[in-house]
Protein backbone atom coordinates (compact mmCIF):
# COMPACT_ATOMS: atom_id res chain seq x y z
CA UNK A 1 0.00 0.00 0.00
CA UNK A 2 1.53 3.25 -1.02
CA UNK A 3 0.96 6.12 1.52
CA UNK A 4 -0.57 9.10 0.39
CA UNK A 5 1.41 11.73 2.27
CA UNK A 6 4.36 10.98 0.19
CA UNK A 7 2.73 11.15 -3.03
CA UNK A 8 2.17 14.25 -5.18
CA UNK A 9 -1.74 14.92 -5.53
CA UNK A 10 -3.19 15.18 -9.19
CA UNK A 11 -6.88 15.97 -10.37
CA UNK A 12 -7.15 13.39 -13.23
CA UNK A 13 -10.06 16.28 -13.43
CA UNK A 14 -8.16 19.49 -14.57
CA UNK A 15 -8.98 20.84 -18.05
CA UNK A 16 -9.96 18.32 -20.87
CA UNK A 17 -10.16 15.82 -17.70
CA UNK A 18 -8.39 13.14 -20.56
CA UNK A 19 -5.57 10.59 -20.87
CA UNK A 20 -2.75 12.88 -21.23
CA UNK A 21 -2.14 14.26 -17.60
CA UNK A 22 -2.01 10.46 -16.89
CA UNK A 23 0.68 10.22 -19.27
CA UNK A 24 2.89 12.76 -18.51
CA UNK A 25 2.48 12.25 -14.67
CA UNK A 26 3.81 8.43 -15.30
CA UNK A 27 6.80 9.64 -17.62
CA UNK A 28 7.92 12.52 -15.25
CA UNK A 29 6.84 10.61 -11.87
CA UNK A 30 9.94 7.82 -13.13
CA UNK A 31 12.26 10.16 -14.20
CA UNK A 32 12.04 12.51 -11.17
CA UNK A 33 11.58 9.57 -8.88
CA UNK A 34 8.37 11.28 -7.38
CA UNK A 35 5.38 9.03 -6.14
CA UNK A 36 1.96 10.53 -7.17
CA UNK A 37 -1.86 9.89 -6.14
CA UNK A 38 -3.94 10.91 -8.71
CA UNK A 39 -8.05 10.85 -8.68
CA UNK A 40 -10.90 12.10 -10.76
CA UNK A 41 -8.74 10.26 -13.82
CA UNK A 42 -10.24 10.98 -16.62
CA UNK A 43 -13.52 12.25 -15.47
CA UNK A 44 -14.29 14.30 -18.57
CA UNK A 45 -14.74 11.65 -20.65
CA UNK A 46 -17.78 9.95 -22.05
CA UNK A 47 -16.25 6.27 -20.20
CA UNK A 48 -14.25 7.77 -17.84
CA UNK A 49 -10.78 5.54 -15.69
CA UNK A 50 -8.44 3.80 -16.70
CA UNK A 51 -8.93 2.11 -20.63
CA UNK A 52 -6.81 -1.06 -21.79
CA UNK A 53 -4.50 2.36 -23.68
CA UNK A 54 -3.68 3.86 -19.80
CA UNK A 55 -3.36 0.33 -18.38
CA UNK A 56 -0.75 -0.73 -20.78
CA UNK A 57 0.91 2.54 -20.49
CA UNK A 58 1.36 1.63 -16.58
CA UNK A 59 2.56 -1.55 -17.15
CA UNK A 60 5.03 -0.65 -19.17
CA UNK A 61 6.07 2.32 -17.10
CA UNK A 62 6.51 -0.23 -13.71
CA UNK A 63 8.73 -2.38 -16.18
CA UNK A 64 10.88 -0.14 -16.89
CA UNK A 65 11.32 1.21 -13.61
CA UNK A 66 9.94 -1.73 -10.65
CA UNK A 67 7.28 0.46 -9.83
CA UNK A 68 4.48 -0.37 -6.83
CA UNK A 69 1.12 0.46 -8.02
CA UNK A 70 -2.15 0.45 -6.55
CA UNK A 71 -5.65 0.73 -8.71
CA UNK A 72 -4.69 -0.84 -11.89
CA UNK A 73 -7.89 -2.20 -13.34
CA UNK A 74 -9.63 -1.63 -16.17
CA UNK A 75 -12.37 1.58 -15.12
CA UNK A 76 -10.39 2.91 -12.11
CA UNK A 77 -10.01 6.22 -11.39
CA UNK A 78 -7.56 6.52 -8.76
CA UNK A 79 -3.99 5.21 -9.15
CA UNK A 80 -1.69 5.40 -6.74
CA UNK A 81 2.36 4.86 -8.55
CA UNK A 82 5.66 5.01 -6.30
CA UNK A 83 8.80 4.69 -9.38
CA UNK A 84 11.73 2.75 -8.32
CA UNK A 85 15.20 3.62 -10.58
CA UNK A 86 14.74 3.31 -14.42
CA UNK A 87 16.13 0.57 -15.93
CA UNK A 88 18.06 0.09 -19.79
CA UNK A 89 16.41 -2.82 -21.15
CA UNK A 90 14.45 -4.72 -24.27
CA UNK A 91 10.91 -4.07 -23.47
CA UNK A 92 7.81 -5.47 -25.20
CA UNK A 93 4.20 -4.80 -24.43
CA UNK A 94 1.05 -6.05 -26.28
CA UNK A 95 -2.36 -3.43 -25.62
CA UNK A 96 -4.35 -6.52 -26.43
CA UNK A 97 -6.87 -4.57 -28.23
CA UNK A 98 -6.69 -1.11 -30.86
CA UNK A 99 -5.74 1.24 -28.32
CA UNK A 100 -2.83 3.74 -29.29
CA UNK A 101 1.16 1.97 -29.76
CA UNK A 102 2.24 5.85 -29.72
CA UNK A 103 0.76 7.02 -26.46
CA UNK A 104 2.18 4.21 -24.58
CA UNK A 105 5.31 4.93 -26.57
CA UNK A 106 5.48 8.37 -26.41
CA UNK A 107 5.08 7.91 -22.51
CA UNK A 108 8.09 5.26 -21.65
CA UNK A 109 10.36 6.60 -24.24
CA UNK A 110 10.73 9.87 -21.84
CA UNK A 111 12.12 7.86 -19.19
CA UNK A 112 14.63 5.78 -21.40
CA UNK A 113 16.42 8.94 -21.64
CA UNK A 114 17.52 8.60 -18.16
CA UNK A 115 18.40 4.73 -18.26
CA UNK A 116 21.56 3.10 -17.89
CA UNK A 117 22.22 2.42 -21.53
CA UNK A 118 20.65 1.75 -24.88
CA UNK A 119 16.93 0.19 -24.83
CA UNK A 120 14.26 -1.01 -27.49
CA UNK A 121 10.48 -0.39 -27.36
CA UNK A 122 7.97 -2.82 -29.36
CA UNK A 123 4.41 -1.90 -28.56
CA UNK A 124 1.53 -3.68 -30.41
CA UNK A 125 -2.19 -2.31 -30.95
CA UNK A 126 -3.45 0.41 -33.16
CA UNK A 127 -0.82 2.77 -35.08
CA UNK A 128 -3.18 4.59 -36.59
CA UNK A 129 -6.37 5.84 -34.45
CA UNK A 130 -8.54 8.47 -34.56
CA UNK A 131 -7.33 11.11 -31.54
CA UNK A 132 -3.85 10.05 -31.47
CA UNK A 133 -0.67 10.62 -33.00
CA UNK A 134 -0.28 8.12 -36.10
CA UNK A 135 3.08 6.41 -36.34
CA UNK A 136 3.72 8.40 -39.52
CA UNK A 137 3.26 11.99 -37.25
CA UNK A 138 5.47 10.53 -34.58
CA UNK A 139 8.36 9.49 -37.35
CA UNK A 140 8.06 12.59 -39.58
CA UNK A 141 7.12 15.51 -37.23
CA UNK A 142 7.88 14.64 -33.33
CA UNK A 143 11.30 12.56 -33.75
CA UNK A 144 13.50 15.15 -35.65
CA UNK A 145 12.79 17.74 -33.46
CA UNK A 146 13.86 15.30 -30.19
CA UNK A 147 17.11 14.21 -31.77
CA UNK A 148 17.53 18.26 -32.62
CA UNK A 149 17.05 18.21 -28.33
CA UNK A 150 19.71 15.85 -28.32
CA UNK A 151 17.60 12.15 -28.05
CA UNK A 152 18.80 9.45 -29.49
CA UNK A 153 15.65 7.69 -31.10
CA UNK A 154 14.63 5.85 -33.95
CA UNK A 155 11.31 5.10 -34.56
CA UNK A 156 9.80 2.69 -37.06
CA UNK A 157 6.46 1.62 -38.17
CA UNK A 158 6.53 -2.31 -38.15
CA UNK A 159 3.06 -3.29 -39.06
CA UNK A 160 0.41 -1.28 -39.33
CA UNK A 161 -2.65 -1.75 -37.20
CA UNK A 162 -6.20 0.40 -37.21
CA UNK A 163 -9.55 0.89 -34.96
CA UNK A 164 -11.06 -1.59 -33.77
CA UNK A 165 -8.90 -4.43 -34.75
CA UNK A 166 -5.62 -3.53 -33.98
CA UNK A 167 -2.67 -5.53 -34.47
CA UNK A 168 0.04 -2.94 -35.53
CA UNK A 169 3.87 -2.84 -34.29
CA UNK A 170 6.05 0.07 -33.63
CA UNK A 171 9.69 -0.58 -32.17
CA UNK A 172 11.71 2.10 -31.21
CA UNK A 173 15.69 2.25 -30.46
CA UNK A 174 16.84 4.91 -27.98
CA UNK A 175 19.40 5.75 -25.49
CA UNK A 176 20.27 7.66 -22.48
CA UNK A 177 20.27 11.85 -23.61
CA UNK A 178 23.97 12.95 -22.49
CA UNK A 179 23.62 16.37 -23.36
CA UNK A 180 20.19 18.26 -23.89
CA UNK A 181 20.17 21.06 -26.45
CA UNK A 182 17.34 23.75 -26.00
CA UNK A 183 14.94 24.07 -29.11
CA UNK A 184 14.49 27.20 -30.87
CA UNK A 185 11.35 26.93 -33.38
CA UNK A 186 9.86 30.31 -33.59
CA UNK A 187 9.64 30.52 -37.30
CA UNK A 188 9.62 27.24 -39.96
CA UNK A 189 10.59 28.71 -43.25
CA UNK A 190 8.81 28.67 -46.68
CA UNK A 191 7.00 25.50 -47.77
CA UNK A 192 9.32 23.31 -49.27
CA UNK A 193 6.86 19.94 -50.69
CA UNK A 194 3.95 19.42 -49.53
CA UNK A 195 2.41 15.59 -49.86
CA UNK A 196 -0.60 13.23 -49.24
CA UNK A 197 0.06 9.88 -47.96
CA UNK A 198 -3.57 7.78 -48.54
CA UNK A 199 -3.46 4.24 -46.72
CA UNK A 200 -6.00 1.68 -47.20
CA UNK A 201 -6.10 -2.11 -45.77
CA UNK A 202 -9.33 -4.00 -46.83
CA UNK A 203 -10.87 -1.36 -48.06
CA UNK A 204 -10.67 -0.28 -52.28
CA UNK A 205 -7.84 1.87 -52.99
CA UNK A 206 -10.28 4.03 -54.84
CA UNK A 207 -11.05 5.75 -51.11
CA UNK A 208 -7.83 6.85 -50.59
CA UNK A 209 -7.31 7.83 -54.24
CA UNK A 210 -10.69 9.84 -53.98
CA UNK A 211 -9.06 11.27 -50.64
CA UNK A 212 -5.83 12.52 -52.24
CA UNK A 213 -7.86 14.27 -54.73
CA UNK A 214 -10.07 15.80 -52.64
CA UNK A 215 -7.38 17.08 -50.51
CA UNK A 216 -5.20 18.53 -53.63
CA UNK A 217 -8.64 20.42 -54.57
CA UNK A 218 -8.44 22.13 -51.22
CA UNK A 219 -4.79 22.49 -50.78
CA UNK A 220 -2.97 22.82 -54.38
CA UNK A 221 -0.72 20.19 -55.87
CA UNK A 222 -0.02 17.34 -53.49
CA UNK A 223 3.22 14.50 -54.47
CA UNK A 224 0.75 11.64 -54.40
CA UNK A 225 1.97 7.86 -51.89
CA UNK A 226 -1.08 5.69 -52.24
CA UNK A 227 -0.22 2.59 -49.47
CA UNK A 228 -2.40 -0.37 -50.36
CA UNK A 229 -1.71 -2.76 -47.37
CA UNK A 230 -2.53 -6.80 -46.97
CA UNK A 231 -6.35 -6.62 -45.84
CA UNK A 232 -4.92 -8.79 -43.03
CA UNK A 233 -3.55 -5.07 -41.75
CA UNK A 234 -7.20 -3.78 -41.40
CA UNK A 235 -9.69 -3.18 -42.35
CA UNK A 236 -8.57 0.31 -41.82
CA UNK A 237 -7.80 3.91 -43.61
CA UNK A 238 -5.99 7.28 -43.29
CA UNK A 239 -5.42 10.12 -44.97
CA UNK A 240 -2.40 12.32 -43.40
CA UNK A 241 -1.10 15.14 -45.25
CA UNK A 242 2.91 16.27 -44.83
CA UNK A 243 4.02 19.73 -45.20
CA UNK A 244 7.59 20.08 -45.12
CA UNK A 245 9.51 23.03 -44.38
CA UNK A 246 12.96 23.49 -44.05
CA UNK A 247 12.55 23.74 -39.66
CA UNK A 248 9.84 21.52 -39.12
CA UNK A 249 7.49 18.90 -40.93
CA UNK A 250 4.20 18.72 -39.57
CA UNK A 251 1.57 15.76 -40.45
CA UNK A 252 -2.10 16.42 -40.57
CA UNK A 253 -4.64 13.70 -40.58
CA UNK A 254 -7.81 12.30 -40.56
CA UNK A 255 -8.80 8.33 -40.52
CA UNK A 256 -11.57 7.05 -41.93
CA UNK A 257 -14.78 5.81 -40.38
CA UNK A 258 -17.84 3.47 -41.53
CA UNK A 259 -20.56 5.73 -43.30
CA UNK A 260 -18.24 8.64 -43.59
CA UNK A 261 -17.78 9.13 -47.25
CA UNK A 262 -13.84 9.66 -48.17
CA UNK A 263 -14.31 13.60 -49.15
CA UNK A 264 -15.57 14.36 -45.56
CA UNK A 265 -12.24 12.66 -43.96
CA UNK A 266 -10.10 14.02 -46.37
CA UNK A 267 -11.60 17.77 -45.70
CA UNK A 268 -11.18 17.39 -42.14
CA UNK A 269 -7.18 16.43 -42.41
CA UNK A 270 -6.71 19.36 -45.23
CA UNK A 271 -8.82 21.66 -43.28
CA UNK A 272 -6.36 21.36 -40.71
CA UNK A 273 -3.54 21.33 -42.84
CA UNK A 274 -4.82 24.80 -44.31
CA UNK A 275 -5.34 26.07 -41.04
CA UNK A 276 -1.76 25.28 -39.78
CA UNK A 277 -0.21 26.42 -43.19
CA UNK A 278 -2.01 29.57 -43.22
CA UNK A 279 -1.31 30.48 -39.67
CA UNK A 280 2.66 30.97 -40.39
CA UNK A 281 3.03 29.57 -37.08
CA UNK A 282 5.92 26.84 -36.37
CA UNK A 283 4.22 24.01 -35.06
CA UNK A 284 0.35 22.87 -35.01
CA UNK A 285 -2.03 21.80 -32.39
CA UNK A 286 -0.72 18.28 -31.69
CA UNK A 287 3.05 19.03 -32.22
CA UNK A 288 2.84 22.06 -29.60
CA UNK A 289 1.67 19.55 -26.87
CA UNK A 290 3.78 16.74 -27.60
CA UNK A 291 6.90 19.30 -27.78
CA UNK A 292 6.33 20.44 -24.35
CA UNK A 293 7.81 17.42 -22.21
CA UNK A 294 10.88 17.11 -24.21
CA UNK A 295 11.55 20.50 -23.66
CA UNK A 296 10.98 20.65 -20.30
CA UNK A 297 13.30 18.23 -19.89
CA UNK A 298 16.26 20.32 -22.12
CA UNK A 299 15.34 23.03 -19.41
CA UNK A 300 15.14 25.63 -22.00
CA UNK A 301 13.44 26.60 -25.62
CA UNK A 302 10.34 28.41 -27.16
CA UNK A 303 8.14 27.41 -30.43
CA UNK A 304 5.34 29.04 -31.87
CA UNK A 305 1.72 27.57 -32.96
CA UNK A 306 -1.32 28.78 -33.30
CA UNK A 307 -3.94 26.71 -31.32
CA UNK A 308 -3.49 26.92 -27.26
CA UNK A 309 -5.61 24.03 -26.43
CA UNK A 310 -6.44 23.52 -23.32
CA UNK A 311 -5.19 20.16 -23.44
CA UNK A 312 -1.49 21.89 -23.86
CA UNK A 313 -2.19 23.88 -20.34
CA UNK A 314 -3.09 21.41 -19.00
CA UNK A 315 -0.17 19.65 -19.86
CA UNK A 316 2.08 22.50 -19.15
CA UNK A 317 0.31 22.54 -15.40
CA UNK A 318 1.46 18.60 -14.71
CA UNK A 319 4.74 19.16 -16.03
CA UNK A 320 5.25 22.28 -13.89
CA UNK A 321 4.22 20.34 -10.42
CA UNK A 322 7.17 17.87 -11.44
CA UNK A 323 9.87 20.26 -12.83
CA UNK A 324 11.36 23.25 -11.43
CA UNK A 325 9.84 24.78 -14.71
CA UNK A 326 7.57 27.59 -15.90
CA UNK A 327 5.77 28.29 -18.99
CA UNK A 328 5.02 31.50 -20.87
CA UNK A 329 2.33 32.14 -23.23
CA UNK A 330 2.45 35.26 -25.52
CA UNK A 331 0.13 35.94 -28.09
CA UNK A 332 1.70 37.71 -31.16
CA UNK A 333 -0.96 38.62 -34.04
CA UNK A 334 -2.41 35.25 -34.40
CA UNK A 335 -0.04 32.68 -33.03
CA UNK A 336 1.23 31.74 -29.60
CA UNK A 337 5.17 31.77 -29.09
CA UNK A 338 5.42 29.22 -26.10
CA UNK A 339 8.90 29.71 -24.01
CA UNK A 340 10.29 28.14 -20.94
CA UNK A 341 12.38 30.98 -19.37
P1 LIG B 1 -8.61 10.14 -23.39
O1 LIG B 1 -8.62 11.54 -23.02
O2 LIG B 1 -9.90 9.59 -23.86
O3 LIG B 1 -7.91 9.31 -22.39
P2 LIG B 1 -6.40 9.86 -24.85
O4 LIG B 1 -5.84 9.02 -23.78
O5 LIG B 1 -6.31 9.37 -26.25
O6 LIG B 1 -7.84 10.11 -24.68
P3 LIG B 1 -5.86 12.73 -24.93
O7 LIG B 1 -5.72 13.34 -23.60
O8 LIG B 1 -7.03 13.13 -25.75
O9 LIG B 1 -5.70 11.25 -24.66
O10 LIG B 1 -4.53 12.95 -25.79
C1 LIG B 1 -4.39 12.55 -27.11
C2 LIG B 1 -3.00 12.88 -27.62
O11 LIG B 1 -2.98 12.58 -29.01
C3 LIG B 1 -2.56 14.32 -27.52
O12 LIG B 1 -1.19 14.40 -27.24
C4 LIG B 1 -2.82 14.90 -28.91
O13 LIG B 1 -1.96 15.95 -29.24
C5 LIG B 1 -2.54 13.69 -29.76
N1 LIG B 1 -3.28 13.71 -31.03
C6 LIG B 1 -4.62 13.63 -31.19
N2 LIG B 1 -4.94 13.67 -32.51
C7 LIG B 1 -3.77 13.79 -33.19
C8 LIG B 1 -3.42 13.89 -34.56
N3 LIG B 1 -4.35 13.88 -35.52
N4 LIG B 1 -2.12 14.01 -34.89
C9 LIG B 1 -1.17 14.03 -33.94
N5 LIG B 1 -1.43 13.93 -32.62
C10 LIG B 1 -2.71 13.81 -32.25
Amino acid sequence: MIDDMECLELDGSRGEGGGQILRTALSLSMITGTPFAMDRIRAGRKNPGLLRQHLTAIQAAQAVCGAEVDGTFPGSRTLRFKPGTIRAGDYRHAIGSAGSCTLVLQTVLPALWFADGPSTLRITGGTHNPAAPPADFLIRAWQPLLQRMGVTVDIELLRHGFYPAGGGELLARTAPVTHWQPLQLETRGDLRRQSAIGVVSGVPAEVAKREMQRASSQLGPLDEELRVLPSSEGPGNVLMIVLEYPEVTEVLSACGERGLPAEAVADRAAGDARRYRDSGAAVGEHLADQLLLPMALAGRGCFTTHVLSSHLKTNCEVIEKFLPVSFDFAEIGRQVRVSLA
